[in-house]
């Protein structure tokens, strides 16, 4: 996924378009980037801050969007009037989604956005985007008026809307003692979304959950899906927070996945193995390891390029998404519908003394002749890998631990290795030496 921020440069790296990147970079996103300010500021203070040209916004904003296809743009400090503008004429005909999160102050007292340039983010920016997430205090700020119930939240939101947004989430509400409330109006309905209060002020947390906001609505997830997921990855950024420098914490989102730990710990002892070049294939290697009962390719995680040979030395080229492999994937998918423990494989080179090592070793072994393949499956995307899985444990009682198959006109022969776990797949290919 591509998501591009515009906003200000943090040195601190707790909030703006630093925060913005481990944000991105946690949800395993690429972050582009656009800078409007430099601020000098800390945990305790904001000192400075200098805004960058009008036409150097443009320039950077030109030089993403004409490089790479991006999925969603989050908006956070534009500081400037020209700025507003030019953001609004280059992104006025961007299809994907907007997220606005209109910071006009931050936590320590420095100025985001100057009164004098409140009416054109209102006239230019507002109107661009899909959803603005301001908190209390600022949705006060643009709707003219006080929040302290749930009537007049829905009030400002409805005068938020008018300016041009297309929903409106206002974050930290506090109708009820110790339960912060985001209130969203999505059209013209509206809800609300109850969590528990943390106490504690952080630098940070405004920014991560309009960026949590803009990965949720790039990855497809609807307003609603994509404000709890905000929602409740925030709660864990400031439940995670660090005190980094002598004033208030700083927001830190932690991920526990335990099938990334597992799969990067053996991609890692995969590639250390001695000789392992010589049993990577033509097509090179993919490495995955899927949740439990996988559905689809999104429920198992994979390198999104390959662990390639460059004469004997082995390189893992990608990252690790959800996703990230077809082919093996594939096999996953099909294999732990009839053996469900299955969750984790690679695929080797193909030499028949390769398979004559297994056997000697006792693994459990099957195989497929792609040569026998039906002509439909042949033109589907992934159809050749699933048929073949299927025919070759179709009369399997226990899990394979290795399905081969011998290639066909211009089909690289490939070996599968299978097992619980990524550990217990590097453990299987071990063997061979
Ligand atoms: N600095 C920059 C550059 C920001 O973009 C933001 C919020 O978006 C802040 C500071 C605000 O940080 P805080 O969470 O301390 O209010």
């Amino acid at each position: 996924m591509n998501l591009l921020t515009i906003g200000g440069a943090d040195p601190s790296s707790g909030a703006g378009i630093q925060s913005d990147i481990k944000t991105f970079s946690s949800f395993d996103s690429n972050c582009f980037t656009v800078i409007t300010a430099i601020t000098s500021q800390n945990t305790k203070n904001f000192s400075n801050v200098e805004p960058v040209s009008a036409k150097m916004v443009a320039n950077q904003i030109d030089s993403v969007l004409s490089d790479s296809e991006i999925n969603a743009i989050k908006i956070s400090m534009v500081y400037d009037k020209d700025i507003i503008k030019v953001i609004h004429s280059k992104l006025k005909k961007f299809k994907g989604p907007i997220i606005l999160d209109p910071v006009l102050r931050s936590t320590t007292g420095g100025i985001l956005l100057p009164k004098t340039a409140l009416v054109d983010f209102k006239k230019f920016l507002i109107p661009l985007c899909t959803v603005i997430t301001p908190n209390v205090g600022e949705a006060e700020v643009l709707s003219t008026m006080k929040i302290k119930s749930k009537n007049d939240a829905l009030k400002s939101s409805k005068k938020i809307k008018k300016f041009g947004a297309k929903h409106v989430i206002i974050t930290g509400n506090e109708f009820k003692k110790n339960i912060i409330t985001d209130f969203v109006l999505e059209n013209s309905k509206h809800y609300t979304l109850q969590g528990k209060k943390i106490f504690c002020t952080n630098h940070g947390s405004g920014c991560v959950h309009s960026s949590l906001l803009t990965f949720a609505m790039a990855s497809g997830k609807n307003l609603k899906a994509s404000a709890m997921f905000a929602k409740k990855f925030s709660y864990n950024a400031i439940k995670n927070s660090e005190k980094l420098g002598k004033g208030i914490p700083i927001s830190k989102i932690k991920i526990k996945d335990d099938i990334r730990n597992q799969l990067n710990q053996g991609i890692n002892d995969f590639v250390k193995i001695n000789k392992i070049h010589s049993l990577i294939p033509e097509c090179q290697t993919n490495f995955v390891f899927g949740k439990k009962a996988p559905q689809k390719l999104g429920d198992i995680l994979g390198i999104s390029g390959r662990i390639v040979k460059s004469g004997t030395q082995i390189l893992v080229a990608g990252r690790l998404e959800y996703g990230g492999s077809k082919h093996v994937a594939s096999a996953i998918l099909q294999i732990s519908k009839k053996f469900p423990q299955i969750r984790s494989a690679l695929n080797l080179k193909f030499e028949p003394r390769i398979i004559q090592i297994y056997r000697k070793k006792g693994l459990e072994i099957s195989s497929y002749n792609r040569a026998k393949e039906p002509k439909k499956t042949k033109r589907g995307e992934n159809s050749s890998i699933l048929w073949g899985i299927k025919t070759a444990i179709n009369f399997q009682e226990k899990p394979p631990d290795l399905i081969y198959h011998r290639g066909d006109i211009g089909k690289e022969p490939m070996i599968l290795i299978f097992g619980r776990n990524p550990k217990e797949v590097v453990e299987k290919v071990s063997l061979v030496f």
